[in-house]
């Protein structure tokens, strides 16, 4: 995948380094990461763990990363890019990218149902099961 990584920086209003630049480059793989794979990734960048921390909850805050719960201890990230969802294999952990997305129903009940709520703009799902190999 070609990314022009200053753009997406530029377009969340961040300075260009060659720090970010490198993160962004690290998530850039087909699945998301932990931090620990984050900076395995970027070891020999001259990066300390608490700048990849810092960067990290700026892109999830500005919407360049996004933060994905694959019900491990941890989080893991991956760049924004197309809306999408993902099926996780509870056993080993394989991750599938799932670009269907119907959920207008879904959102229509929610709305119908809340007392609260009048709107939804954003929704996050991921699938838990078994892979074919884990079966
Ligand atoms: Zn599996
Ligand atoms: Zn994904
Ligand atoms: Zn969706």
């Amino acid at each position: 995948m070609q990314m022009n990584y200053s753009e997406i920086l530029r377009g969340a209003s961040f300075k260009v380094t060659i720090g970010r630049t490198a993160i962004l480059q690290a998530l850039s793989g087909e699945k998301p990461l932990s931090v620990p794979e984050i900076l395995r990734k970027l070891r020999g960048k001259k990066l300390d763990a608490a700048t990849v921390y810092r960067a990290l909850e700026a892109f999830t805050e500005t919407g360049v990363v996004r933060r994905i719960d694959l019900q491990h201890s941890h989080a893991h990230y991956e760049l924004a890019g197309a809306h999408h969802h993902h099926l996780i294999c509870k056993s080993c952990g394989k991750i599938e990218d799932v670009d269907v997305c119907d959920t207008k129903d879904l959102e229509n009940t929610i709305l119908q149902r809340s007392k609260l709520f009048g709107s939804i703009a954003a929704h996050s799902l991921e699938f838990f099961g078994l892979c074919k190999k884990c079966v």
